[in-house]
Parts: structure tokens; sequence; C-alpha cells
């Protein structure tokens, strides 16, 4: 991105911030804000595949969409006489979908005997003006860069102000300990709290800014709004180094803000909530009051236990950067820790079941459509790497009552780790990690990492990072321990670990675990190909 260009960009965001800033909303209009998202879905949906992808030549769906047969006018009545859901059934039956790998450039799609090959960036939606850009964290691929627009986080604070009115929490004092750009996470919580009228009282980022490597002028972005933010009348925290060890200076923090009897927000990823909890434990510090805001990583059952442990409580969040915001934990009958509400009214979800590789396990994958004109990325039914559950059920909560009634929830990601063509999918790598070795070994969920490593060769091999922290341990015994709880899971599981056992994959390493450069800590891990 050139000299000009970025202060195009930055004066068209101070422009932008102001009328973002002006305006702030209350929870009844929000309500009707979501209503009437969910009533217009169709209109929605055919006014963006009318434009985006009917007008637009350069649309790749384009291409797949006339091998179907499918004119607008087809899709139209389709939509119209069967609802939205059917109609993205039907067009996967023909062959309209794109697979997480061709989505990504990584393969090309075949398609009734013809072939495409498409780039990432042609599913940039051509409409959209970017106020500034973030990328994601994800560990196999160097990271998306995805366009971020103020109109879309002005419409989705209606669905947190919901949320956190569901919870009770609405007027709670908000902390954040989350990272800068080039990770939008920290800017968009920032931007919602602003538009609640509730800005946070300090923002904690786990990356230094000078430790991002990316352009200069990404660096400076956070920054840039924060100060522009006072201008315009909210004074927005400025950004305060903290590093994931460091977990204690905020649990200081929130001491200080619990005495005013009004309980706190925290907003932060799952891994570093249960270092909160740890800290809080030490000090003896009892967090009922407290409600965690959790994002970007995985809010398994042993991280949900951790933070109830220490009587706080925890509002999911399902958050894809290609994807946008996907959901909002229910605060009713959960089925599960990371259970939330499809916010529908954003975009529509339907799952096939595939390979995870070939001859892999097979899971029931998503696939988005994207309805609304802010969208990032145009999709029509894409996967977006993660798979899990999908079900319409009566919970009892605000959520539902406004009509956002389809939960989402056991949800990983497929795309994340392999071994010696077997994979993780399916299998209970998470639990071993995040439960077992803990237990008998030390330490939290926190300390342990399963770590991928591919050679020059390609050859992989698998490591177990510990820290240090957990002091002196049997590293064959820990081994064993792996591997025997495999053993006791089906035959895939107990095959995976024959070829572990065989060919000694398994290694211990007693090292921190890897943290991404969004701040986050993954239980499995990819470590990139040597090039050099
Ligand atoms: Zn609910």
């Amino acid at each position: 991105m050139s000299f000009i260009s970025d202060v195009v960009k930055y004066s068209r965001l101070a422009f932008n911030l102001r009328g973002f800033l002006s305006s702030t909303i209350n929870v009844e209009e929000s309500k009707q804000t979501v209503t009437a998202g969910l009533r217009n879905r169709e209109r929605n949906l055919l006014n963006l595949v009318q434009k985006g992808i009917y007008q637009n030549p350069k649309s790749p769906y384009t291409k797949l969409l006339q091998m179907a047969g499918c004119e607008y006018g087809d899709m139209e009545s389709l939509v119209n006489k069967e609802g939205i859901e059917a109609t993205l059934k039907k067009l996967l039956a023909e062959g309209v979908y794109l697979s997480w790998e061709e989505f990504k450039g990584k393969k090309e799609v075949v398609r009734g005997g013809r072939h495409f090959q498409f780039r990432e960036t042609d599913f940039d939606n051509p409409f959209l003006v970017s106020h500034f850009e973030a990328s994601s964290s994800a560990s196999r691929s160097a990271g998306t860069r995805v366009m971020m627009n103020l109109d879309r986080f002005s419409y989705q604070a209606n669905h947190a102000a919901v949320a956190f009115a569901a919870r009770g929490i609405l007027g709670s004092p908000i902390l954040l300990w989350m990272p800068i750009l080039p990770s939008g996470a920290g800017l968009v919580a920032v931007l919602w709290a602003a538009k609640m009228s509730n800005l946070p009282r300090r923002w904690f980022s786990p990356v230094e800014a000078r430790a991002i490597k990316p352009a200069l002028a990404k660096r400076l972005a956070t920054y840039y709004v924060v100060y522009a933010s006072r201008l315009f009348g909210a004074a927005f925290p400025k950004p305060e180094y903290l590093s994931l060890e460091q977990a204690h200076k905020v649990t200081d923090c929130l001491a200080e803000i619990l005495k005013e009897g009004r309980g706190c927000v925290l907003w932060t990823f799952a891994n570093s909530a249960v270092r909160v909890c740890q800290a809080a434990r030490e000090r003896q510090l009892e967090l009922s009051g407290v409600t965690f805001i959790l994002g970007g990583e995985p809010l398994t059952p042993a991280k949900m236990k951790e933070i109830r442990a220490a009587g706080a409580k925890a509002l999911n969040l399902y958050v894809a950067v290609e994807v946008g915001l996907i959901g909002f934990g229910c605060a009713g009958q959960t089925v599960a820790s990371d259970d939330v509400h499809h916010c529908k009214d954003l975009h529509a979800v339907i799952q096939h079941r595939r390979e995870t590789s070939p001859g892999g396990m097979s899971v029931d994958a998503f696939l988005f459509t994207s309805l609304l004109p802010k969208a990032p990325k145009i999709l029509l039914n894409v996967e977006s790497g993660d798979h899990g559950v999908i079900e319409t059920r009566h919970c009892g909560c605000q959520l539902e009552e406004l009509g956002l009634t389809d939960h989402i929830y056991s949800i990983r990601s497929f795309d994340k780790l392999t071994g010696e063509g077997m994979t993780f999918v399916g299998t209970d790598i998470l639990r071993i990690i995040e439960e077992v070795l803990p237990v008998k070994f030390g330490g939290t969920s926190a300390d342990y990492q399963m770590v991928e490593e591919e050679d020059e060769q390609g050859y992989t091999s698998l490591s177990l990072s510990v820290s240090p922290e957990v002091g002196a341990i049997d590293e064959g015994e820990l081994i064993k321990t792996i591997l025997s709880e495999l053993r006791k899971g089906k035959d895939t599981q107990r095959m995976m670990a024959e070829i572990w056992s065989q060919a000694k994959m398994l290694r211990v390493k007693r090292q921190r675990p890897f943290v991404t450069a969004a701040g986050k800590l993954l239980p499995l891990h990819i470590q990139k190909r040597k090039t050099s």
C-alpha cells in the first residue's frame, strides 16, 4: 500500500469515525434493528447476489452459477418460494460452493469437467469502503487480510448490546486485554463498546506495537483511531502493553474495579482468561461479578471449568475473520461450553459432509453465505474451515425471543492439524492436553501445546511443548500417557497412537507454548515449513 493511499484511507477513517461516534445505540432500538434484519433476510440476500455476483462480471461465482444453469430470476423465485437455506442446499448439490482450500486459492476448482482457479482476493466485496485492514492469525498460512468497515461494526454493535442485555452486563465497567492491529479483535471491541456508550476503562494489549513486523501504517492505525476518537469527544483508552505472563496486573486492575460493586466485563481470549483466573486464585480474589467476553479461541469445556471455578462467568463470541461476527453466547439453557446463537440476519449457514484429508475423518463443515452489503467478502456457500453442530432449540433466553433461534456449538476447525496422513479431527487430543495432562503432571491447560512441524522434505514431526514453569516431569511417562489416552478412543485414534509410537513421532520440548502474532495461544499449533 502506498503512502498516498494510506493518507486517503486514514482521512476517510477519521471522517467516518466522527459519524460513527456521533450516535450511540440503546437496547430497545438494537432489538428492533436485529428483528428487521431477520425479517428482510431474503430481500437482503437477493440484493447482494444481484449486485455483487450477477452484475459483477469479475465475481468467481458467475462461472459456477452459469454451469449450474442458475440465472438471477431462477435464484429469485427459488428463494421466494423455498427460502434461503433450501435454495443454498440446491445450489450446493449443483456444485455451487467452495471448499476452504478452493476459497483460499490452494486448490483448483473442478466442477462438471471444468477447471477454475480463484484467489482469495477475488471474493473481496467490491462495494465496501475499507477503513482499516486486519489480518487473521491463521497458523498454517501467512494470514488473511480483511477490509474493516465502520458501518459493519455499527450494525454488529446491536447484537453485542442485545447479548450484553441478556446477561445483565450492559452497564458494567469494561476492561480489555486484546491485541492491537493487525489483529482487528481489540479495536472492534472498543468500537462496539463506544456504540454501547460504555468505553473500556483500560486496554491492555498482549502484543507490543514494536513487536509487530507489518507496515508502519498498520502499526500506527490503532493509535490513530485512539487519538482521533478524542477529537470527537469519545476517549478511547490508549493500549498498554502487557505480556501474557503479566496476568496478575490485569487481576489487580479487576480487583480495583470490583470494589465499585458493579461487576466487570473482561474482554479477552479464552487462554488469557484462564491465566487471569489462576492469578486471582493466587491472590485469593473471588471473581463473582466478572463476565469474560471470549472470542478467537475455542471455549473448551476445560477452560470453562477453570473460569467457573474462579467464580466468574463467560459470554462466548464466535467470530471468523473471513466471515465476520457469527454468533453470541446463549444466556439460557446451554448444551456446550461454546453454545452460541447464530446471528442469522448477518449470514446464512448450511452444512455438508466432507473428508478432512484424503481418507481422513469426515466432518459436517459449515458453508457460509453473506446477506449484508457490508460483508468483507462476498460468500456464497463457502467453507470457513470450521465444523460443528447447528440446531434450532428452545433455550429461554432473550436472544431466542428476538428470533435468533438457531444454535451453533462444538465448534472446531478442521484445517488445523494433521500428522502422517492421520488427522486429529474427532479425536480426544484437546481433552488430553487440556484436562488429562494438567491433572497428572501439574500446571494448567495453558502450559501444554501440541506442535506440528514440517521439515524441508515435508515430513511431519509432532512435539508437545510443556512450559518450564510446570517443573520436573518424567517425559517418557508424559508420552506414554498421551498414547494410552488415545488408545482408549475409537479405531482411528488407536491407529494413530500406534503410528506415533512406532515412528517415535512424539517428542517433548520444555518450552513455553507458542503464542501467535495476535496474542493467541492455541492448544494445537502448526510450525510453518522452513523455506530456507
Ligand atoms: Zn439462548
